[in-house]
């Protein structure tokens, strides 16, 4: 770190505005702030009352100074703003290393991020830095009146019950949440807050550059708004190809089963489930899944599921909102023929 940015820091520490509180990173990618930066903000804007501190939004990147207003509006009572070239595409390693001094100074009671890919590489990196404790992949989050320690709840035990874990000896409680369980907030426009701006005090390197053509090439599936699934029931890997076909062509990705990564059907990144991701896209289309406690472990965040099974007593029907009894590679076929016509 250089002596300026050192200084920078230091005068931001002096200020009130961010000693403590609950802080909540703000993930965007080209000037678009993810959606479950918002949900962050709706839920904490609660939990900040029930503490009764200060809300913060930590928005860095590149370009990203006219966003600050919006998170105001979706609950901060300020923003910490740090808009610099060098943290174009937001490079993990410089962004875990400005974070962790953020917080090192200014000592945040909770930090939450998204269970993103992003927030699930960065926030870890910080807890280790930091020497905190952090719960991956929350469903809910709240405070314990008598204590007010976050009581950070996530599925356990692949998803056969919900564990509620405490950070009582150790600052900040960090947490990521998986996208598309909180609401927001409606936009309030008459909400007033504070937008400090800080200088980050890195330079990156090539690694930037390649780390944001791989993300554009192949957009993972926790971060999907729309997946379409294939298990074992989908009998081929030719017949993996219609999926990928329906995915693309209804804009969103594909995603398996891990029986599929195991026969070499396809790639690790697309397994969804308790030793793969934890996904939560509006629409799930799931094709010969037959919904093994494990596989079910990554669907918790998933908002509409549509299951296509040919036994109508496999276990997917049991959390799935459209079921259609049937072979899935014939309705595969003629979804994506009539979508043609
Ligand atoms: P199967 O269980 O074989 O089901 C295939 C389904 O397809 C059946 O329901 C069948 O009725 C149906 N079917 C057959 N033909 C058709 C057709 N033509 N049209 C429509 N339906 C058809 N699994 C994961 O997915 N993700 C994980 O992260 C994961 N982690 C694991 C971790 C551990 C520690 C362990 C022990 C297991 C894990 N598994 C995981 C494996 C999991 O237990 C199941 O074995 C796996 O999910 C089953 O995958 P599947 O549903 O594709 O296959």
């Amino acid at each position: 770190m250089t002596d300026s940015a050192l200084n920078q820091l230091q005068d931001l520490a002096r200020r009130e505005d961010y000693q403590g509180g609950i802080w909540v990173f703000v993930e965007q990618t080209g000037g678009q702030v993810h959606p479950v930066a918002f949900e962050l903000l709706g839920r904490s804007q609660q939990l900040a009352a029930d503490l009764q501190v200060r809300l913060t939004a930590v928005l860095i990147g590149r370009d990203i100074s006219h966003q600050a207003t919006d998170l105001i509006y979706a609950g901060a009572d300020a923003v910490l703003l740090c808009d610099d070239a060098v943290l174009s595409g937001l490079p993990e390693d410089a962004c875990t290393t400005l974070l962790s001094d953020l917080v090192q100074l200014h000592q945040p009671d909770i930090f939450l991020f998204g269970a993103t890919a992003f927030g699930r590489s960065v926030a870890p990196r910080v807890a280790a830095r930091v020497r905190t404790g952090l719960t991956a992949d929350c469903t809910r989050l709240d405070i314990e009146p008598e204590t007010g320690l976050l009581l950070q709840t996530r599925p356990a035990f692949g998803g056969n019950l919900m564990a509620t874990i405490v950070t009582d000896r150790h600052r900040p409680q960090m947490a990521t949440v998986r996208p598309g369980v909180l609401p927001a907030l409606p936009t309030d426009r008459s909400r007033r807050g504070t937008i400090i701006t800080a200088r980050p005090p890195l330079a990156t390197g090539r690694v930037v550059e390649l780390a944001r053509v791989l993300r554009q090439k192949e957009p993972g599936i926790a971060d999907a708004d729309l997946i379409v699934s294939a298990g074992r029931g989908i009998g081929s890997q030719k017949n993996l190809s219609l999926v990928r076909e329906l995915a693309e062509m209804l804009g969103g990705v594909y995603g398996v089963s891990r029986p599929l990564v195991d026969m070499g059907w396809a790639d690790s990144s697309h397994q969804i489930g308790q030793t793969g991701q934890a996904v939560a896209p509006r629409l799930l289309i799931a094709c010969g899944i037959s919904g093994a406690i494990q596989h079910l472990a990554g669907l918790g965040g998933a908002q509409t599921i549509v299951a296509i099974n040919t036994d109508p007593e496999a276990p997917i029907f049991t959390i799935a909102d459209y079921r259609i009894v049937g072979d899935c590679v014939a309705i595969l076929q003629r979804l994506i023929r009539e979508k043609i016509k």
